[in-house]
């Protein structure tokens, strides 16, 4: 690679931006796919005058604050900072794969130069230069030999035997990061809070979705490490946002697998005494399609945690058999509304008036709400209209490292 020093220089700087302000970050990589013509008909200076060329074309296509560095004779390197999503990489892949399906101009002739692109994401697809770069090439190579041109990163399915072992290292190594983010209180104030959320970046194959390494960990029996090194990493940072004068309120997502260990209760009362951490700042998440796995046992598990005090939040509410039998049963505090309700509030009206039942029927339990997924001001509007209490999304706070939170808080930044 041509300038691989100056392309890598330039992401690490654009990556370190966007880890702290959770934006998204694209990566593209074109490749000209008609070198050998362009020799032919310009002589041994073609590359340059296609490349300049095609630097203007594409300099005219992206927005200001998009980066062109050329890497090679004429491949090129994007860095397209604050997107909205992976798709929005995308999109700006198939807008200059049109742009450079126009001809160029060179001296007074037209010539066409077509490119293959490919895209990756920051932090999807990965977490450094190197790797977002390796995974944008893998795309443009696919672009290459696909009918569009354009190819957006897929990772490929991690092969269970093998994520076992890597995951359970990854645990051991202490290389999973732990993201906060913010539970903003709808009515009135009530103080920091955030939800705890695992990640995990594989040294080859990039991010993995938490769903996915959830569920092999759930499978493999390495939930109960992945929640103890969850929970303790969250502790340690709402123990030292407290030090600083800054107290901050945990929720924590406990697999049902875990809440059915008998000794769970006594670890987790460990770890607070540990990290002298009061019950009433944490509260537990189970998913509703967990507890109706095996509702007395949880049912009991619930009762003994919420007698110590801890909140008890009912997670991706409408997802599983949501049934009034057993919201009444449960000692639950809260309910949290699954994003795939609220994504669609200000599509659908009828949405709307479901979720407005869903806040009722909670407040008429004794509820309290937090809708997830609240990714616009339209959609917050609503919500505060419908007396939901508090709101979890894209819009309100994405989830960031938690040093990153840490430091937001010190500085005056409301959660
Ligand atoms: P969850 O507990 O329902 O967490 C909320 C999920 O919604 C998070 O996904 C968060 O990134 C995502 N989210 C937040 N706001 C928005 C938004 O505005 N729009 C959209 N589209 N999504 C939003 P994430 O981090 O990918 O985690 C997925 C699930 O994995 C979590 O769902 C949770 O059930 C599980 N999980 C993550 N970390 C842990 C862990 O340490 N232990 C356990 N047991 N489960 C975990
Ligand atoms: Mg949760
Ligand atoms: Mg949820």
């Amino acid at each position: 690679m041509l300038n691989r020093v100056a392309l890598f220089a330039a992401l690490d700087g654009r990556i370190a931006e966007a880890a702290r302000t959770g934006r998204i970050l694209g990566v593209l990589m074109l490749r000209t796919q008609r070198m050998r013509e362009f020799d032919l008909l310009f002589g041994y200076e073609a590359g340059e005058r296609v490349a300049s060329a095609m630097r203007i074309a594409l300099d005219g296509a992206l927005r200001t604050v998009d980066e062109v560095v050329q890497i090679g004779e004429c491949d090129f390197a994007m860095i397209l900072p604050d997107l909205h999503d992976r798709n929005h990489a995308a999109l700006a892949a198939a807008k200059l794969v049109r742009t450079l399906q126009l001809p160029l101009d060179i001296e007074g002739r037209q010539f066409l130069a077509p490119a293959a692109i490919g895209a990756a994401v920051y932090p999807d697809d990965g977490a450094d230069a190197d790797l977002l770069c390796r995974h944008a090439d893998i795309a443009c190579a696919e672009a290459a030999s696909g009918s569009e041109r354009f190819a957006l990163y897929a990772s490929p399915e991690l092969p269970d035997a093998f994520a076992h072992g890597d995951l359970r290292d990854a645990i051991v190594r202490n290389q999973l990061l732990l993201f906060l983010q913010p539970i903003v209180a709808l009515q009135g104030d009530r103080g920091a809070r955030a939800e705890a959320l695992s990640r995990w970046t594989h040294p080859l194959h990039g991010a993995i979705a938490p769903e996915a390494f959830i569920q092999v960990a759930e499978q493999t029996g390495l939930i109960s490490e992945l929640t103890r090194w969850n929970f303790n990493v969250a502790l340690r940072h709402a123990a030292q946002a407290r030090d600083r004068g800054h107290p901050l309120a945990l929720s924590l997502n406990v697999s049902i697998a875990v809440l059915q260990q008998p000794t769970f209760v006594e670890q987790v009362l460990g770890m607070l005494r540990f990290w002298n951490v009061p019950t009433e700042l944490v509260t537990l998440e189970v998913t509703e399609s967990g507890l109706m796995r095996d509702l007395a046992h949880c049912e009991r598990m619930l009762r003994q945690l919420r007698d110590h005090g801890f909140g008890i939040a009912i997670d991706d509410f409408g997802t599983g058999y949501s049934s009034m039998a057993y919201l009444k049963r449960l000692p639950a505090t809260e309910l949290k509304i699954d994003k795939t309700f609220v994504l669609d509030m200000t599509r659908d009206a009828r949405v709307v008036k479901l979720v407005g039942s869903m806040i009722d029927l909670s407040h008429h339990l004794g509820l309290e709400v937090v809708a997830e997924g609240v990714e616009d001001a339209e959609t917050l509007a609503l919500l505060r209209g419908l007396g939901c209490d508090h709101a979890q999304g894209y819009y309100t706070g994405r989830p960031l490292p938690a040093e990153a939170v840490l430091a937001a808080l010190e500085s005056g930044a409301r959660y």
